[in-house]
C-alpha cells in the first residue's frame, strides 16, 4: 500500500509532510513517513468466533506474545491479520506493528500479555492511535473473560460480543 494507490484529485500529496484526507470511509494519514488509516465506520462489536480465536491464539503463543490487526466488515470486527514474525519471544509485540502497513478497514489491533496484566503498556499506548480505534489485550490464562478493549488513547471501553 502506498500513497500513489489513492486518488486525490487536484493536488499533489506532500509526501513527507503530515497530511490527512478522506478516502471513502477512512481517514488516511501520514506522519513521519508512516502510512496509517483509521476507519470511520461505526463499530458495533466483535464477532464471538473471532474473540474465541484470539483467546486461542494467546493460549497457543504463550509464553510468547502474538499480535494481530483487526478488520471490520459492516461495522463488526470479524477478521484478523496476524502480523508476520509476530510470535515474538521477549520483545514487545508492539514493535512488530511498526513494520506492518495498515490497510483499509483496519478497526484496531489485538495482542496478548502473557503476564496476564490487562492494561496497555506505554509502548501500546504509543502504537494504538496509529491502527484504528479498538485495541484488545488478551491476557493469560486466556479464559472467556480474560480480555479488555481500549480506545486509541488507552482508556478502557466496552465492546459488544456479537454471536
Ligand atoms: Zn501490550
Amino acid at each position: 500500500m502506498s500513497w500513489r494507490k489513492f486518488r486525490y484529485p487536484g493536488a499533489v500529496l506532500p509526501g513527507k509532510l503530515r497530511a490527512f484526507f478522506a478516502y471513502q470511509n477512512e481517514w488516511i494519514g501520514t506522519s513521519a513517513g508512516t502510512l496509517f488509516s483509521c476507519t470511520m465506520t461505526t463499530i458495533r462489536g466483535i464477532k464471538q468466533d473471532l474473540l474465541r480465536l484470539l483467546l486461542e491464539l494467546g493460549k497457543n503463543s504463550h509464553p510468547k506474545e502474538f499480535a494481530a490487526l483487526l478488520k471490520e466488515e459492516d461495522g463488526v470486527i470479524s477478521e484478523l491479520n496476524l502480523l508476520p514474525g509476530t510470535i515474538t519471544g521477549s520483545a514487545s509485540a508492539s514493535i512488530f506493528f511498526d513494520m506492518m502497513p495498515l490497510g483499509t478497514h483496519t478497526a484496531g489491533s489485538a495482542h496478548s500479555h502473557p503476564n496476564g496484566v490487562l492494561r496497555p503498556s506505554n509502548a501500546d499506548v504509543n502504537f494504538f492511535p496509529r491502527a484504528g480505534r479498538y485495541h484488545l489485550i488478551i491476557g493469560s490464562p486466556y479464559r472467556e473473560h480474560d480480555w479488555r478493549c481500549f480506545t486509541a488513547d488507552g482508556e478502557p471501553c466496552d465492546l459488544a460480543v456479537i454471536p
